[in-house]
């Protein structure tokens, strides 16, 4: 499920010269001075969820634990209603942004006992939200990954077809090319370039198949082949001069909780790195979910130069588990980018303040920060954040601090009591110890 990671923010008051929040993009006929896309992940739709006297009883997600506080929109103990994900994304329909793509990195199923899904449910769910996705955005192409919730049972993503990709592939048709559903199909993988950007291209990697608790690869060099895959595509696409944006559900790198774990199996990982080094000079960004919380991973070369930015989305579900004491607000992000060589100029992170949207029965969804501006830095390329790591790893450092408080999307500062909760500390130290040590066997820091 997910754990930690978080990011930072600022309003668009001293924003020269960049677009955001229903600015003009640029002058008329100038074609546009940035691009832009949406970054969704981890709805975790789960369709129990009723408001009811009985706490125990709001939904099936919390596991016979009661909730907290529930709401219209939801409750921290439990999945998303589906209130809350029409919200999500009726606020990215009418925020005025004008975006080239959306990404959806996975995960759709509620956290619940693995007997209370079933294949069907998984697909129903999956469906309800594609569905959903294509009536609000008619004309939005999507790129869509599968996530470790996004299979029955969970975690169990094969290497050969299932009923589950070839539902998918069925579902997602609209938005990808024959090509990409062939491969859909096959290993839940797929590569198309965006329709409107023609040197860019997405590559969309199931890399629930290198997750640890996922039984069918285990000893498996190159589950599903993939890659291999990849480093055909990768390498054809160098050789065609263009850029590509990685999009995955589980990360590569260090889980920011717990000091040097990674998030997948460690061969994995490794080879993973190793493909993402090799061509690190045509990979212009890296987006996954899985943990549920913001944050940021630069990638480093075998000397320790930053080469790649690495980005990990906060969820649409609030739910936390019975052990963790806090979790994160509904998230949304933007992305913008130099159309003219797709790189990652900026990002802009939304959020929905859950307790007061359950108090006033409305979502108001806001801007939380900006991330150039929230810490002061030139873009998101690997070097700008890099410099941003480093400034993490001084004693106290105010830049830490605002990073700790988005990873959780909470506008408030973290309380007396909050301030230093029992695995802060852990958090601090493991995050610490992995921006300052970038020659370790991965030489990837997970911030
Ligand atoms: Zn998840
Ligand atoms: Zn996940």
């Amino acid at each position: 499920m997910a754990r930690l990671g978080a990011l930072v923010c600022c309003l668009l008051a001293a924003w020269h010269c960049r677009p955001g929040l229903g600015l003009p993009l640029a002058p008329a006929g100038a074609g546009p001075a940035v691009g832009q896309f949406w970054h969704v992940t981890d709805f975790h739709l789960d369709p129990t969820y009723h408001i009811t006297g009985d706490h125990t009883k709001v939904c099936a997600s919390s596991k016979g634990a009661k909730a907290s506080d529930p709401g219209p929109f939801g409750d921290v103990m439990c999945d998303s209603p589906y209130r809350l994900i029409f919200s999500a994304l009726d606020f990215i329909k009418n925020s005025g942004q004008k975006v080239s793509f959306m990404i959806w990195t996975g995960d759709s199923p509620p956290h619940v006992p693995v007997l209370e899904l079933s294949t069907d449910k998984v697909i129903n769910v999956i469906a309800n939200l594609t569905t959903t996705i294509q009536h609000l955005f008619p004309n939005l192409q999507v790129f869509p990954a599968l996530g470790n919730h996004d299979y029955w049972p969970q975690d169990q993503l094969p290497v050969v077809t299932s009923k589950v990709y070839n539902a998918v592939a069925n579902l997602w048709k609209p938005w990808l090319t024959e090509e990409a559903i062939t491969t859909l199909r096959k290993g839940g993988f797929y590569t198309q370039k965006v329709s409107n950007n023609p040197k860019l291209r997405i590559i969309s990697l199931n890399t629930n198949l290198y997750y640890g608790p996922n039984s069918m690869t285990l000893n498996q060099t190159d589950p599903a082949n993939q890659f291999e895959w990849l480093e055909n595509t990768l390498n054809l696409s160098q050789q065609n001069k263009e850029k590509v944006y990685i999009i995955a559900h589980v990360p590569v790198g260090y889980l920011p909780f717990a000091k040097g774990i990674p998030a997948m199996r460690k061969c994995h990982n490794e080879k993973l790195i190793d493909i993402f080094r090799k061509y690190s000079d045509i990979i212009a960004g890296q987006f996954y979910g899985h943990t549920h919380r913001d944050s940021i991973m630069v990638l480093s070369d075998k000397k320790g130069k930053p080469v790649n930015s690495l980005f990990v989305a906060p969820a649409v579900t609030p739910v936390r588990s019975v052990l963790e004491r806090l979790t994160n607000n509904p998230g949304v992000r933007l992305f913008q980018y130099d159309p003219r060589d797709y790189k990652l100029l900026d990002m802009l992170q939304y959020y929905l303040n859950l307790t007061d949207a359950n108090i006033k029965g409305e979502s108001n969804w806001k801007l939380e920060y900006n991330l150039t501006q929230a810490y002061d830095i030139e873009d998101l390329q690997p070097k700008s954040l890099y410099k941003l790591a480093k400034q993490f790893a001084i004693q106290e450092s105010k830049q830490f601090i605002k990073y700790y408080k988005y990873f959780f999307e909470r506008e408030e500062s973290l309380g007396k009591e909050q301030k230093l909760p029992a695995f802060s500390g852990e958090l601090l130290n493991a995050l610490h110890c992995n921006t300052t040590t970038t020659n370790n066997k991965n030489v990837i820091d997970v911030l």
